[in-house]
Protein backbone atom coordinates (compact mmCIF):
# COMPACT_ATOMS: atom_id res chain seq x y z
CA UNK A 1 0.00 0.00 0.00
CA UNK A 2 3.33 1.95 0.62
CA UNK A 3 3.96 2.13 -2.89
CA UNK A 4 0.04 2.87 -3.74
CA UNK A 5 0.44 6.01 -1.62
CA UNK A 6 3.52 7.23 -3.11
CA UNK A 7 2.08 7.03 -6.78
CA UNK A 8 -1.03 8.55 -5.57
CA UNK A 9 0.94 11.62 -4.54
CA UNK A 10 3.17 11.23 -7.70
CA UNK A 11 0.10 11.82 -9.67
CA UNK A 12 -1.34 14.69 -7.54
CA UNK A 13 2.16 16.49 -8.18
CA UNK A 14 1.76 15.60 -11.98
CA UNK A 15 -1.68 17.16 -11.58
CA UNK A 16 -0.44 20.24 -10.63
CA UNK A 17 2.54 20.69 -12.65
CA UNK A 18 2.92 19.88 -16.34
CA UNK A 19 6.75 19.11 -18.09
CA UNK A 20 6.79 22.90 -19.25
CA UNK A 21 4.41 24.81 -16.56
CA UNK A 22 6.82 25.78 -13.69
CA UNK A 23 9.12 27.24 -16.06
CA UNK A 24 6.54 29.54 -17.84
CA UNK A 25 5.02 30.66 -14.32
CA UNK A 26 8.09 30.66 -11.94
CA UNK A 27 10.48 29.62 -13.19
CA UNK A 28 13.81 30.77 -14.21
CA UNK A 29 13.68 31.51 -18.10
CA UNK A 30 15.67 28.66 -19.90
CA UNK A 31 18.03 30.34 -22.59
CA UNK A 32 17.05 28.04 -25.69
CA UNK A 33 19.18 27.34 -28.83
CA UNK A 34 17.89 28.07 -31.82
CA UNK A 35 15.29 26.01 -32.70
CA UNK A 36 16.46 23.81 -35.53
CA UNK A 37 14.97 22.80 -38.60
CA UNK A 38 15.69 19.58 -39.51
CA UNK A 39 16.36 18.47 -43.23
CA UNK A 40 15.15 14.93 -43.83
CA UNK A 41 18.69 13.54 -43.97
CA UNK A 42 20.38 15.86 -41.64
CA UNK A 43 22.97 13.90 -39.46
CA UNK A 44 24.12 13.99 -36.36
CA UNK A 45 20.96 15.84 -35.07
CA UNK A 46 21.47 18.76 -33.11
CA UNK A 47 22.06 19.17 -29.29
CA UNK A 48 18.14 20.09 -29.01
CA UNK A 49 15.28 19.10 -31.37
CA UNK A 50 11.61 21.05 -31.21
CA UNK A 51 10.03 19.78 -34.26
CA UNK A 52 10.83 16.98 -37.32
CA UNK A 53 11.21 18.29 -40.92
CA UNK A 54 8.24 20.14 -42.08
CA UNK A 55 7.91 18.66 -45.13
CA UNK A 56 7.03 14.98 -43.70
CA UNK A 57 3.75 13.98 -43.10
CA UNK A 58 4.66 12.95 -39.86
CA UNK A 59 4.01 14.13 -36.08
CA UNK A 60 5.64 12.19 -32.81
CA UNK A 61 3.29 11.86 -29.95
CA UNK A 62 6.09 12.10 -26.79
CA UNK A 63 4.47 11.24 -23.25
CA UNK A 64 5.52 12.37 -19.73
CA UNK A 65 5.90 8.95 -18.51
CA UNK A 66 4.46 9.13 -15.20
CA UNK A 67 0.97 8.22 -13.77
CA UNK A 68 -1.13 5.38 -12.07
CA UNK A 69 -0.75 2.02 -13.30
CA UNK A 70 -3.88 1.17 -14.32
CA UNK A 71 -4.56 4.58 -16.29
CA UNK A 72 -1.11 4.05 -18.15
CA UNK A 73 -2.34 0.32 -19.06
CA UNK A 74 -5.30 2.13 -20.52
CA UNK A 75 -3.65 4.78 -22.37
CA UNK A 76 -1.48 1.54 -23.86
CA UNK A 77 -4.92 -0.19 -24.88
CA UNK A 78 -6.00 3.10 -26.72
CA UNK A 79 -3.04 3.37 -28.39
CA UNK A 80 -3.10 -0.28 -29.43
CA UNK A 81 -6.39 0.02 -30.91
CA UNK A 82 -5.46 3.50 -32.24
CA UNK A 83 -2.46 1.51 -34.15
CA UNK A 84 -0.12 4.40 -32.95
CA UNK A 85 3.43 4.55 -32.42
CA UNK A 86 4.53 7.02 -29.55
CA UNK A 87 7.68 7.97 -27.46
CA UNK A 88 7.66 8.02 -23.50
CA UNK A 89 9.53 10.10 -21.86
CA UNK A 90 9.95 8.01 -18.37
CA UNK A 91 10.51 9.68 -15.04
CA UNK A 92 13.15 6.97 -13.70
CA UNK A 93 11.80 7.05 -9.97
CA UNK A 94 8.52 6.30 -11.46
CA UNK A 95 9.57 3.42 -13.78
CA UNK A 96 11.34 1.83 -11.13
CA UNK A 97 8.17 1.46 -9.05
CA UNK A 98 6.63 0.16 -12.20
CA UNK A 99 8.78 -1.76 -14.06
CA UNK A 100 6.74 -4.25 -15.63
CA UNK A 101 5.36 -1.30 -17.56
CA UNK A 102 9.29 -1.04 -19.17
CA UNK A 103 8.06 -4.19 -21.12
CA UNK A 104 4.61 -3.24 -21.54
CA UNK A 105 5.36 0.44 -23.41
CA UNK A 106 7.96 -1.45 -25.60
CA UNK A 107 5.83 -4.60 -26.40
CA UNK A 108 3.25 -2.30 -28.11
CA UNK A 109 6.04 -1.12 -30.52
CA UNK A 110 6.48 2.18 -28.57
CA UNK A 111 10.01 3.58 -27.29
CA UNK A 112 11.21 4.75 -24.13
CA UNK A 113 13.23 7.93 -23.22
CA UNK A 114 14.55 9.62 -20.30
CA UNK A 115 12.93 11.98 -18.36
CA UNK A 116 15.00 12.73 -15.58
CA UNK A 117 14.74 10.63 -12.09
CA UNK A 118 12.98 12.55 -9.93
CA UNK A 119 11.15 15.38 -12.18
CA UNK A 120 12.83 17.82 -10.37
CA UNK A 121 12.88 21.17 -11.75
CA UNK A 122 16.20 20.65 -13.67
CA UNK A 123 17.54 24.21 -14.89
CA UNK A 124 17.63 25.12 -11.46
CA UNK A 125 20.48 22.28 -10.08
CA UNK A 126 23.87 22.26 -10.21
CA UNK A 127 25.58 20.79 -13.02
CA UNK A 128 26.67 17.75 -10.90
CA UNK A 129 22.48 17.45 -10.21
CA UNK A 130 21.68 18.07 -13.36
CA UNK A 131 24.00 15.21 -14.28
CA UNK A 132 22.89 12.62 -11.46
CA UNK A 133 19.11 13.21 -12.54
CA UNK A 134 19.75 12.13 -16.36
CA UNK A 135 21.64 8.74 -15.09
CA UNK A 136 19.96 7.69 -12.28
CA UNK A 137 16.74 7.05 -14.93
CA UNK A 138 19.58 6.02 -17.89
CA UNK A 139 20.67 3.14 -15.26
CA UNK A 140 16.84 2.35 -14.67
CA UNK A 141 15.90 2.20 -18.40
CA UNK A 142 18.84 0.09 -18.80
CA UNK A 143 17.87 -2.54 -16.01
CA UNK A 144 14.74 -3.29 -17.36
CA UNK A 145 15.32 -3.03 -20.57
CA UNK A 146 18.86 -2.99 -21.73
CA UNK A 147 18.77 0.45 -23.11
CA UNK A 148 18.92 3.74 -21.76
CA UNK A 149 16.85 4.97 -24.79
CA UNK A 150 17.65 7.52 -27.14
CA UNK A 151 16.17 11.05 -26.45
CA UNK A 152 16.45 12.61 -23.10
CA UNK A 153 13.57 15.53 -22.06
CA UNK A 154 14.19 17.79 -19.56
CA UNK A 155 11.61 18.12 -16.61
CA UNK A 156 9.57 21.16 -15.41
CA UNK A 157 10.84 23.32 -18.42
CA UNK A 158 10.34 23.35 -22.26
CA UNK A 159 13.59 23.61 -23.41
CA UNK A 160 16.76 22.45 -22.01
CA UNK A 161 19.08 25.01 -21.34
CA UNK A 162 22.64 24.68 -22.80
CA UNK A 163 23.92 23.40 -19.43
CA UNK A 164 21.40 20.94 -19.22
CA UNK A 165 21.92 20.14 -23.12
CA UNK A 166 25.99 19.47 -21.95
CA UNK A 167 25.30 17.18 -19.08
CA UNK A 168 22.97 15.44 -21.14
CA UNK A 169 25.30 14.61 -24.23
CA UNK A 170 27.60 13.24 -21.48
CA UNK A 171 25.27 10.92 -20.34
CA UNK A 172 24.63 9.66 -23.54
CA UNK A 173 22.02 11.56 -24.85
CA UNK A 174 23.19 13.62 -27.77
CA UNK A 175 19.57 15.38 -28.54
CA UNK A 176 17.44 16.75 -26.14
CA UNK A 177 13.57 15.92 -26.80
CA UNK A 178 11.64 19.11 -27.15
CA UNK A 179 8.43 19.88 -28.60
CA UNK A 180 6.55 22.26 -30.57
CA UNK A 181 3.02 21.78 -29.66
CA UNK A 182 1.51 21.78 -26.10
CA UNK A 183 -1.47 19.93 -25.87
CA UNK A 184 -1.98 20.90 -22.52
CA UNK A 185 -3.33 18.00 -20.87
CA UNK A 186 -1.79 18.67 -17.85
CA UNK A 187 -4.10 21.20 -17.09
CA UNK A 188 -7.27 18.64 -17.07
CA UNK A 189 -9.38 20.98 -19.64
CA UNK A 190 -11.01 17.88 -21.04
CA UNK A 191 -10.83 15.72 -23.72
CA UNK A 192 -11.86 18.13 -27.00
CA UNK A 193 -10.15 20.99 -25.28
CA UNK A 194 -7.13 18.55 -25.52
CA UNK A 195 -8.00 17.44 -28.97
CA UNK A 196 -8.41 20.88 -30.26
CA UNK A 197 -5.58 22.79 -28.48
CA UNK A 198 -3.23 19.91 -30.30
CA UNK A 199 -5.08 19.75 -33.70
CA UNK A 200 -4.70 24.12 -33.48
CA UNK A 201 -1.04 23.58 -33.33
CA UNK A 202 0.16 20.20 -35.08
CA UNK A 203 1.95 20.53 -38.64
CA UNK A 204 4.08 18.41 -40.67
CA UNK A 205 6.80 17.10 -38.74
CA UNK A 206 5.02 18.13 -35.22
CA UNK A 207 6.70 16.46 -31.71
CA UNK A 208 3.27 16.80 -29.32
CA UNK A 209 3.64 17.13 -25.35
CA UNK A 210 1.12 14.82 -24.02
CA UNK A 211 0.82 13.00 -20.33
CA UNK A 212 0.23 9.94 -18.91
CA UNK A 213 -2.04 9.81 -15.77
CA UNK A 214 -4.69 12.17 -16.93
CA UNK A 215 -7.76 10.72 -17.81
CA UNK A 216 -8.95 13.08 -20.39
CA UNK A 217 -5.80 12.67 -22.27
CA UNK A 218 -6.65 8.60 -22.35
CA UNK A 219 -10.55 10.20 -23.72
CA UNK A 220 -8.69 12.49 -26.45
CA UNK A 221 -6.57 10.20 -27.91
CA UNK A 222 -9.07 8.07 -30.34
CA UNK A 223 -10.70 11.20 -31.87
CA UNK A 224 -6.96 13.40 -31.88
CA UNK A 225 -5.36 10.30 -33.37
CA UNK A 226 -7.91 9.43 -36.05
CA UNK A 227 -8.51 13.17 -36.77
CA UNK A 228 -4.35 13.75 -37.43
CA UNK A 229 -4.95 10.87 -39.79
CA UNK A 230 -7.69 12.59 -41.81
CA UNK A 231 -5.74 15.44 -42.06
CA UNK A 232 -2.32 13.37 -43.62
CA UNK A 233 -0.38 13.30 -40.76
CA UNK A 234 0.66 9.94 -39.27
CA UNK A 235 1.37 9.42 -36.10
CA UNK A 236 5.13 7.91 -35.42
CA UNK A 237 8.12 7.67 -32.56
CA UNK A 238 9.83 10.59 -32.19
CA UNK A 239 12.95 8.22 -33.74
CA UNK A 240 11.05 7.54 -36.81
CA UNK A 241 10.32 11.21 -37.40
CA UNK A 242 13.66 12.81 -36.62
CA UNK A 243 16.02 9.54 -38.09
ZN1 LIG B 1 7.28 15.97 -17.46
Amino acid sequence: MQLTRRAALAAGALTLAGCGTDARVSGPTPSPSPSPSLAPSASPLPAEVVHGPRDRAQVALTFHGQGEDQLVRTTLAVLAQSEAAVTVLAVGSWLAEHPALARAILDGGHELGNHTYSHADISSLSPAAQYAEITRCADVLRRLTGSAGRWFRPSQTPRATAAVQQQARRAGYATCLAYDVDSLDYTDPGPAAVVQATLDGVHNGSIVSLHFGHPGTVAALPELIATLRQRGLKPVTATTLLT
